[in-house]
């Protein structure tokens, strides 16, 4: 079997032709732009690609784009003062703080000082608790991206049995809640697991959030599943530079039904996705309809 490819730029294009589509219609009706302001601290440079192409992207599909860029020494006090100033500007509608902060700001408590309904990347423990018992929530950029890609791959997830590599509370926890919304049966796997083999080959699908190379082979996979590759690793292959998944791809896609690329899968639409989620934050805060299909 060879698997179809779950093109990511492709799904991405639309998710955001569809946002743009949207925010005219907010301009044009109501005469209101959805605005995301981005918080960035520090020099980390691959944030600053991250941060650079956000603002694109932002401003691409017509919305207001902010970026704050702080020092390094910034201190705790400063950051909160000025997440407090976005809370209360009226002209944004989505706050994202670049993660990872430096060492010496508590990253839970400047991401829990985000007002819950701007927070667009999913983080406040308003918005955890809020998708964890099924309530409408902001949620977590990446697990949406790859809910809408099996959404669209799939039609109904349920019944289908989920395997989850990975638990972080970025990826792994937000996407194996998101399984559960859809009916599917959800297994979390992470380092501790027993047998970790034997538990994927279970799946339907397979979601790979673990940031190790390559970690997952075809003969894991149980024959037609699905696989989503989350992971970003950069290696270096006969003397090149090159990014692959946590997923072998070819060996998996040997096996898969299908499979998302590494780049061009997942990575494209978690922009797509924070799009949509200031266009979302934007209609919740005005009392207008939200846009469809754009949030889980
Ligand atoms: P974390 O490092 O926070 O979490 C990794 C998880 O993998 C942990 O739960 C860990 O288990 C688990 N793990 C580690 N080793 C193993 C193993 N040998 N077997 C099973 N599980 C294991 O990573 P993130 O969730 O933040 O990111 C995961 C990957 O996704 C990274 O490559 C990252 O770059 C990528 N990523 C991609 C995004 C995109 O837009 N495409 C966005 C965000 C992340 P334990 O908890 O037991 O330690």
């Amino acid at each position: 079997m060879s698997a179809t490819v779950i093109d990511g730029r492709a799904f991405a294009a639309k998710v955001r032709e569809q946002v743009g589509e949207h925010v005219t219609r907010l301009k044009e009706a109501h005469g209101i732009t959805p605005g995301l302001a981005v918080v960035l601290v520090g020099e980390d440079p691959a944030s600053e690609v991250y941060v650079r192409s956000k603002g694109k992207m932002t401003l691409e599909v017509g919305m207001k784009s902010v970026e704050h860029k702080l020092s390094a020494q910034t201190g705790q006090q400063e950051l909160l003062d000025l997440i407090d100033a976005l809370n209360n500007d009226p002209e944004i509608h989505g706050i994202l703080v670049q993660l990872p902060l430096p060492d010496h700001l508590d990253e839970d408590l400047v991401i829990n000082s985000i007002a819950p309904a701007k927070d667009v990347d999913g983080f406040h423990v308003s918005n955890v608790g809020l998708l964890g018992t099924g309530q409408k929530s902001m949620v977590p950029c990446t697990p949406l991206g790859c809910l809408m890609m099996l959404r669209a791959h799939h039609g109904s997830l349920s019944g289908m049995n989920a395997v989850v590599i990975g638990r972080s509370n970025i990826v792994g926890k937000p996407m194996a809640q998101l399984l559960l919304g859809d009916s599917c049966t959800v297994t979390i796997a992470h380092s501790r697991t027993k047998d970790l083999p034997e538990v994927v080959r279970r799946a339907d699908i397979v979601v790979a959030a673990v940031g190790r190379p390559e970690m997952v082979p075809g003969d894991w996979i149980k024959p037609g599943a699905t696989v989503i590759d989350v992971g970003i690793n950069r290696i270096e292959r006969d003397g090149k530079k090159k990014l692959v998944g946590d997923a072998d791809y070819d060996s998996c896609a040997a096996v898969a039904g299908a499979i998302t690329p590494v780049p061009g899968g997942v990575g494209p639409m978690t922009i797509a996705c924070l799009l949509a989620n200031t266009v979302t934050a934007c209609c919740r805060a005005n009392g207008l309809e939200e846009p469809e299909g754009l949030t889980a």
